[in-house]
């Protein structure tokens, strides 16, 4: 018998156990409509491994993240250029998370990910909204004639949830016609009360590391200048922790176009903090 101690190569501080957890972390590696830079596919297993380069314990929480109990149940395998096909088997897994009575934190992969997700999702909360952090609105109807694309993810999942159960966070680029959407339903926050009208609802919540300024994640497909720094989103983390979140995504890290790694880093800590809010 070898006794090691051997490498794990899940993500770190994880319960092996599924049955005894109560988040799912979904990797998610499709980017098959990214409009700009490819990559994101590679995210996943990047994080999985950067993730040991973190701390378990989060002083701004000050939380464990094995108090947390959630599952690292690797990556889903997709048939890559089927885009229907690779969102059918995200809504499919997801839908079981739930049956299961689980949460899911589903790792891009790039942002049309997030539709598979609220479409299983809503299936068992009927009075869900979405808190979305992007520098993009997402607002897009079609992208070069194309609707199933990560520009208009955020459309796709207001016809599901409802425009006014949508609010944006991080937002600086889009269309005049996706501004004008933002507008008309009221759904771009300025500061923390904004989200107040969220509180007894189920969130789900859905981070665009492009949220964040170049400076601080060069690493994704559409960097957009002028954007918030990492303690900036943590903050809204803190506000959201007394908020109902139950489900959660983060997506559009593209691992290649950061040769420090720095941003692989940032997503990784990210997700750990979002962890400890759910
Ligand atoms: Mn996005
Ligand atoms: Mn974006």
């Amino acid at each position: 018998m070898l006794s090691g101690p051997f490498l794990d190569r899940n993500w770190m501080g994880q319960n092996n156990n599924y049955e005894k957890s109560n988040i799912i972390m979904l990797g998610l590696p499709f980017d098959g409509t990214v409009s700009y830079r490819p990559g994101s596919r590679f995210a996943p297993e990047q994080i999985r491994l950067a993730s040991w380069g973190l701390e378990e314990y989060s002083p701004v929480f000050d939380k464990h993240l094995e108090d947390v109990n959630f599952h690292d149940a690797g990556d889903l395998e997709f048939p890559l250029g089927n885009t229907y096909k690779s969102l059918e088997l995200i809504r499919k897994n997801v839908e079981e998370i739930y049956k299961d009575s689980k949460k899911v934190l589903g790792i891009g992969g790039e942002h049309l990910v997030t539709l598979p997700e609220i479409q299983a999702i809503s299936k068992f909360y009927k009075d869900l909204a979405i808190v979305h952090f992007d520098a993009h609105t997402d607002l897009r109807e079609e992208y070069l004639g194309e609707e199933m694309s990560h520009s208009a993810v955020i459309r796709h999942c207001s016809r599901i949830v409802n425009p006014e159960n949508i609010k944006q966070i991080g937002i600086r680029s889009g269309m005049k016609e996706e501004w004008e959407f933002m507008a008309k339903y009221n759904t771009l926050c300025h500061r923390y009360s904004d989200l107040d009208c969220l509180k007894n609802k189920h969130l789900f919540v859905t981070v665009d590391l492009d949220c964040l300024d170049p400076s601080v994640m060069p690493g994704t497909g559409t960097p957009e200048s002028g954007g918030m720094l990492f303690n900036e989103l943590i903050g809204w983390f803190e506000y959201l922790k007394d908020f109902n979140i139950i489900g959660a995504d983060v997506v559009e890290l593209a691992p290649d176009y950061d040769t420090s790694g720095v941003s692989t880093a940032v997503a990784t800590k990210v997700i750990r903090e979002l962890l400890m809010i759910m």
